[in-house]
């Protein structure tokens, strides 16, 4: 078997628990494990790799139990690659002998490494440069090659692309995601960032605070929030509490129609391409808008709603953007993700 296995796995620094009996199961493709910082993702990836060792819970990769059974398989032996955010490369060597660093000494400048630096898309006319006469892109991609070079069966990269400027971050991305998939390697994506988790994932692992939240494909993640914590942190969402019966709500916006059958008292996700916004007074809710951010093709807006402290999150066409301090009118269309209000409870 390939892939990866966490088992309720904890690890604490001092008094500090970071993570608390956390389970994975990733068995190939591409994982993401999604969270915000400080959430224990990196310890995770250490643990993994074999440079920490968990205060409990096993760590198998394939067959192999490497942790939490008996003297821990040490790093070199896992058969893992790692790739750091950034500065992997050793300045003083040429791209070839750094992906060629962890061959045997015979096929350090041969086929293997041509082989890896097509798969990362490279062209053959980087293979004599040094880390420094190369782009940030391209140092990533180096990093990988590297990485791959050993035939790894699991590579773990942590936040790979957070030093790089936007454009960048998403063509090395797909660049990066194309190479995992062509080398058939099982491999978990650390990142803080939501947009890099859905698009080049095949399952998100959302976690907060040393636990996973869900584990699940990136659009059922999205569509299917386990949580309106997790909600809130995929793909944003306005949470508004309401009460529901026979498949509506009735909320702060009025009466939406609900997406999962629940009763009485419940919190709404409401996302913010769900919210229509009119200018003046239409039918509808009506709301002063506080602030908007522009993005080209769209833009996203919040707004308070008139005589009270409800703020909604609403995505307007490019074309069609308020003025911060205008009055606009809110509908919500389609149907709304609910859940039972823990609160209520
Ligand atoms: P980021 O996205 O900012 O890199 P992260 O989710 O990767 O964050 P970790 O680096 O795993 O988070 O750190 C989780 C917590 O553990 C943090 O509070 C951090 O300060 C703490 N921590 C990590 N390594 C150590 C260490 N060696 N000694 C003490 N505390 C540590």
């Amino acid at each position: 078997m390939s892939g990866l296995r966490v088992a309720g796995v904890s690890k604490a620094f001092g008094s500090t628990r970071v993570l608390d009996s956390l389970d994975l199961e990733v068995t190939d493709g591409i994982t993401a494990v999604l969270g915000p910082s400080g959430c224990g993702k990196t310890t995770l990836l250490r643990l993994v790799a074999g440079f920490l060792d968990p205060d409990a819970g096993t760590i198998a990769i394939g067959d192999r139990v490497v942790a939490g059974d008996g003297r821990p398989v040490p790093a070199r032996s896992r058969r893992v690659g790692y790739v750091p955010q950034e500065g992997a490369l050793f300045p003083h060597l040429d791209v070839t002998s750094n992906v060629g660093f962890g061959l045997p000494r015979a096929s350090r400048r041969g086929a293997r490494v041509r082989d890896v630096l097509d798969l990362v898309e490279l062209p053959s006319s980087v293979a004599e440069r040094y880390p420094h006469e190369l782009s940030g892109g391209q140092q990533q991609r180096v990093a990988l090659a590297r990485a791959l070079a050993p035939d790894p069966s699991l590579v773990l990269l942590d936040e790979p692309f957070s030093s790089l400027d936007a454009g960048l971050r998403e063509d090395t991305g797909r660049a990066v995601a194309r190479a995992l998939r062509a080398s058939g390697a099982t491999a978990v994506l650390v990142t803080h960032d939501q947009g890099e988790a859905l698009s080049l994932a095949d399952r998100v692992a959302v976690m907060r605070a040393g636990r996973f939240l869900q584990v699940s494909a990136p659009s059922e993640i999205y569509l299917r929030p386990a949580s309106p914590d997790v909600a809130g942190f995929v793909g944003h969402a306005t949470l508004l509490a309401g009460t529901a019966s026979d498949g509506t709500a009735t909320c702060d916006l009025g009466r939406v129609s609900l997406l999962t059958d629940v009763a009485g008292a419940v919190l709404l996700a409401i996302r913010p391409e769900q919210v229509s916004v009119s200018p003046g007074a239409s039918d509808g809710i009506l709301a002063d808008v506080l602030d908007v951010s522009y993005f080209g093709h769209d833009a996203t807006l919040r707004a308070r709603v008139c005589g009270g402290e409800t703020v909604v999150i609403a995505r307007v066409p490019a074309g069609g953007v308020p003025a911060p301090g205008s009055v606009v009118c809110l509908r919500v269309s389609g149907d709304v993700l609910a859940f039972p209000d823990p609160a209520a409870s």
